[in-house]
C-alpha cells in the first residue's frame, strides 16, 4: 500500500466476504489492522466460512461474521454500523447456462446494491463505499471495440449492447454500477470509488467458485479443446491485484472514479501454451485455433448462446489499465503467472485431473497458507 493511506475510523464492511476476490480482500485488510465485518450468507456453514477463521487468526485485524442475503432490504443495518468504509463485492456470477436470468442475475445485483447503499444512507459514520464493477459493465461483446472508432475500452466506455437475453450476467453488472453512481449521486456524505476487473484467475483462498476462470482453466485440462481452441480472448488480471486494486480505492485519500483492473489479454491458444510450457504435455491443451464454423458449433456445448459466440470470436479485446496505475498506483502481475498458479490449486484441489496416461505432471506445487482444503 501506498504511505498516504485513509484510516476510517471504526469496523470495515465486506459483504460477501467469504467469495474468491472478498476472501483475499479481508485477508489484506485484516493484515493491516482493521476491524472486518464481513456478510456471508450462512456464517454457520464451516464450507463457506472456515477459511477466513484460519485467516484472521494469523492477523493483527479482528474479524465478525453477519448473515445477509442480498434480496433482504434490512440486513446490511446491524453489520454495517459504526463503520467508515464499506466494500460492496457481493453478487452473483453466472455466466453460462443462466436459468432465469432477472431472478438469478439482475435482481439480486441491482436490489442488493440498492440495499447496501440505502443502508449506507442510513449509517452516519459511513465515507466511502468501493464498488466490485466489472470490465463487462464497461463493453458487451468484444465485437463493440470493431464497431468503435477506439483501439481499447477505458473507463470512458460503458456497456450498452447486453441486455436479459443477451450476457444477462453483464447487464446485471453494468445496472448495479448505474444504480450505484445514481445512489451517490443522491448525497454528498460517503463517496463511491469503483473497481472493474477483467477475468480474475490465481490462487484462491475461498472453496471453488463456479466463476467463469475455474471453467476456462477446466475445460483446458480436461481435453475438451484438444484438437483446437476458438479464438477468443480474456482480459486477465490477477485476483491478489483486484484485492490490492480494492484497497486502494478504498484507502487512497483522492481515489475517484472508476478503474479497469486488467494485466493483459491472453486468447485460448496463448493460455494454453502458457500451461504447456509450465505442466508440460501431460495435458491434452490445444495448439492451434479451430475455424469459426466449428468454434460457433462448439459453443453451445459449452453453456455460450451462438449469438454470444458470433460477436467475440476472433474479435481482438483491448484495455487500457493507465488510470488504475496512475491514479491507484497498481502495478499488475504478469498474466501467465495467474494462469499457471490458478491451474496449479485446481490440479492439486482435484478439480482439473491428470488424463490417464498423462504422465508426470511438472509445474512447481505453490499453495497459499490457510488456503482451501
Ligand atoms: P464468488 O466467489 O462467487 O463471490 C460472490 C460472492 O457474492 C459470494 O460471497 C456469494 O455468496 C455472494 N452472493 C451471491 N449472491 C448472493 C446473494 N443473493 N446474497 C448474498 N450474497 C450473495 O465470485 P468473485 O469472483 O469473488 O466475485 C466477487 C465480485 O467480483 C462480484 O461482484 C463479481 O461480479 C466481481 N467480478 C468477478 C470477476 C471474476 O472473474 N471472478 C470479474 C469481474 C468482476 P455465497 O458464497 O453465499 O454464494
Amino acid at each position: 500500500m501506498p504511505d498516504q493511506t485513509l484510516h476510517p475510523p471504526g469496523p470495515v464492511l465486506v459483504t460477501g466476504g467469504n467469495g474468491y476476490v472478498a476472501s483475499w480482500l479481508v485477508e489484506g485488510l485484516l493484515k493491516l489492522g482493521f476491524d472486518v465485518h464481513a456478510t456471508v450468507r450462512d456464517p454457520r456453514d464451516p464450507r463457506k466460512t472456515a477459511h477466513l477463521g484460519a485467516i484472521a487468526r494469523g492477523c493483527p485485524g479482528s474479524l465478525s461474521l453477519f448473515r445477509a442475503d442480498l434480496l433482504d432490504a434490512d440486513a446490511f443495518d446491524r453489520p454495517m454500523a459504526e463503520c467508515g468504509l464499506v466494500f460492496h463485492t457481493a453478487s452473483p456470477l453466472i455466466v453460462r447456462d443462466v436459468g432465469d436470468p432477472v431472478r438469478d442475475l439482475i435482481e439480486p445485483a441491482t436490489q442488493g446494491t440498492r440495499h447496501v447503499l440505502e443502508a449506507a444512507g442510513r449509517t452516519p459514520s459511513v465515507r466511502r463505499v468501493v464498488f466490485t464493477s466489472s470490465i463487462v459493465a464497461v463493453y458487451g461483446d468484444a465485437a463493440d471495440l470493431a464497431d468503435s472508432e477506439e483501439d481499447r475500452f477505458d473507463e470512458s466506455h460503458w456497456n450498452t449492447t447486453s441486455n436479459e437475453h443477451h450476457q444477462p450476467y453483464s447487464r446485471s453488472k453494468t445496472l448495479a454500477e448505474r444504480l450505484a453512481w445514481e445512489m451517490a449521486g443522491r448525497q454528498d456524505r460517503w463517496d463511491l470509488v469503483v473497481v472493474n476487473p477483467g477475468l480474475v484467475l490465481g490462487p484462491g483462498l475461498s472453496p471453488h467458485t463456479a466463476a467463469e476462470g475455474v471453467l476456462v482453466m477446466r475445460d483446458l485440462g480436461s481435453g475438451y479443446y484438444r484438437f483446437g481452441a476458438p479464438e477468443l480472448e480474456f482480459a486477465v488480471v490477477d485476483v491478489r491485484d483486484v484485492a490490492e486494486g480494492h484497497l486502494r480505492a478504498g484507502l487512497m485519500p483522492g481515489a475517484a472514479g472508476r478503474h479497469i483492473l486488467v494485466s493483459e489479454t491472453l486468447g485460448l491458444i496463448e493460455i494454453a501454451s502458457v500451461l504447456r510450457d509450465r505442466f508440460g504435455d501431460a495435458f491434452p491443451f490445444p495448439r492451434q485455433a479451430v475455424s469459426r464454423p466449428v468454434a460457433l458449433m462448439m459453443a453451445p456445448r459449452r453453456g455460450i448462446p451462438q449469438a454470444v459466440a458470433k460477436r467475440n470470436l476472433g474479435y481482438p479485446l483491448r484495455f487500457s489499465n493507465r488510470r488504475a496505475k496512475e491514479a491507484l498506483g497498481m502495478s499488475f502481475r504478469p498474466a501467465a503467472e495467474s494462469v499457471a498458479e490458478h491451474f496449479r490449486q485446481l490440479l492439486d484441489d482435484g478439480v482439473v485431473k491428470v488424463p490417464r496416461g498423462g504422465g508426470a505432471v511438472s509445474g512447481a506445487t505453490r499453495r497459499h497458507p490457510g488456503s482451501r482444503g
